[in-house]
């Protein structure tokens, strides 16, 4: 036991500290739309056993959450967590997951989680032995990882992912976050090393080593689906995003989907990239010029009344394209589109229009920069209401 104040200590797009009752409110108020937004057939028998890579956080944690508390499967997550120790807090996803496994454990749901590295033959292994020791055979995989390294398996060899434009400089805007101004962010082209070891990390490599060593470990159930997430996003992101890097990489992902796919479909199954909306996550925020973009992407999508977060985007990718008895529905390129909303003429002029024009005085007429910081601080529990952030709180937190 070790109760302690916990304060906000953040740095740009770094926290040093998560409040675990914040990270938990959150967590409850996921639950609560999770179970809202499930469609006809949660419940049923057909979600039985999910698989989520990547659960403590972001799209990955709003997928497990719909899956234990929308669809009441049995759901294994994996993740990279830091637990407390002494008298330091844990990471975020920690504690969200602490909350989840608590929820999951009063209701009599089942939510297990193994804490290692995705990346490695070790991992795969303590999943495929979990749940062949349930007879859990898997009716759905969930990849999400976001990470900026990936070790190599086989060798000594880390590489290390890198947000950067291919084959020219990049110059563009974006936001100093320590000092909320609007600057100029210079990039250098990335060279090739670069390019292929972002790859390695975000690519699709992993995700096909996931499933194949789910089908040799016989834990795939006949019919079992599989997917990714990607991004495509505004234009003034391109140069930065889709046609950087990280573009690469997910070309190399969603490469790997058609593969799969194929792999798959004999049973039945399938697999799929789904293309979702920039929301603010610990990944998101470190891509120059895309906290400037969701600042202003946020203001105009909230004055429609469109504005997601992470859980009603899953909730709408089980509903609509992933339970049981659904057929996912693609544009031609065989992606699932939950960025159809972002990506709609009327929101994406309006925002270029402000991109154009916004300087650090026009910041708060143009943009929601108040609202994102919020989302960021809220991501590591902070700035949450109902939350009294004087009162010391138990840092310990386990996944009972
Ligand atoms: P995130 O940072 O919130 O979550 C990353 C997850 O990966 C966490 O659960 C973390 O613990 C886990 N992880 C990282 N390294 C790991 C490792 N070595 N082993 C095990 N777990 C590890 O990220 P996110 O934004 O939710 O991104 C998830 C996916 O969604 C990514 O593919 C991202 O490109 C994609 N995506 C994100 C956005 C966005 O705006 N955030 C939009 C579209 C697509």
């Amino acid at each position: 036991m070790s109760e302690e104040v916990v304060r906000p200590r953040i740095r740009g797009f770094i926290s040093l500290t998560a409040h675990p009752d914040g990270c938990a409110a959150n967590v409850r108020k996921q639950v609560e739309v999770a179970r809202a937004m499930a469609g006809e057939g949660a419940g049923g028998d057909g979600l039985r056993h999910v698989l989520v890579v990547g659960s403590s956080t972001g799209y990955g944690l709003a997928s497990a959450l719909c899956a234990t508390f929308g669809y009441g499967a049995e759901t294994l997550g994996v993740c990279l967590e830091r637990p407390s120790e002494d008298d330091k807090v844990a990471s975020a996803g920690w504690y969200n997951l602490a909350e989840a496994h608590r929820l999951a454990a009063d209701e009599g749901r089942a939510l297990h989680t193994i804490n290692g590295d995705a990346f490695s033959h070790e991992v795969k292994q303590q999943v495929v032995d979990l749940l062949r020791a349930r007879g859990a055979q898997l009716d759905l995989v969930v990849y999400s990882l976001a990470s900026p390294v990936r070790q190599d398996p086989d060798s000594e060899t880390t590489w290390r992912s890198v947000l950067k434009p291919i084959g020219e400089a990049y110059t563009g805007k974006s936001i100093d976050l320590r000092r909320g101004q609007v600057v100029d962010a210079h990039i250098d082209p990335a060279d090739a090393d670069e390019i292929a070891s972002t790859v390695r990390v975000m690519g699709g490599e992993d995700w096909r080593l996931w499933i194949k060593a789910l089908r040799d470990g016989g834990v795939l159930a006949e019919g079992a689906r599989t997917v990714a997430f990607s991004y495509i996003g505004p234009e003034v992101s391109h140069a930065i995003y889709r046609h950087g890097t990280i573009g690469r990489a997910k070309e190399d992902l969603e490469a790997s989907a058609a593969g799969l796919r194929a792999e798959l479909s004999a049973g039945g199954g399938g697999a799929w990239v789904s293309i979702n909306k920039a929301v603010v996550t610990q990944a998101s925020a470190a891509i120059p010029g895309v906290p400037l973009y969701m600042s202003m992407l946020f203001d105009v999508m909230k004055a429609e009344g469109t504005h997601e977060g992470p859980i009603e985007q899953i909730a709408r990718l089980y509903r609509d394209h992933l339970a049981p008895g659904v057929a996912p529905s693609t544009d031609e390129e065989g992606r699932i589109r939950l960025d159809d909303l972002e990506m709609r003429d009327e929101v994406q002029s309006e925002v270029s229009r402000r991109w154009a024009e916004v300087t650090t005085e026009s910041l708060d007429d143009l943009t929601d920069f108040a609202g994102y910081q919020r989302y960021f601080e809220q991501l590591f529990g902070f700035s949450v209401d109902g939350i009294d952030y004087d009162a010391p709180t138990e840092i310990h937190r386990t996944l009972a």
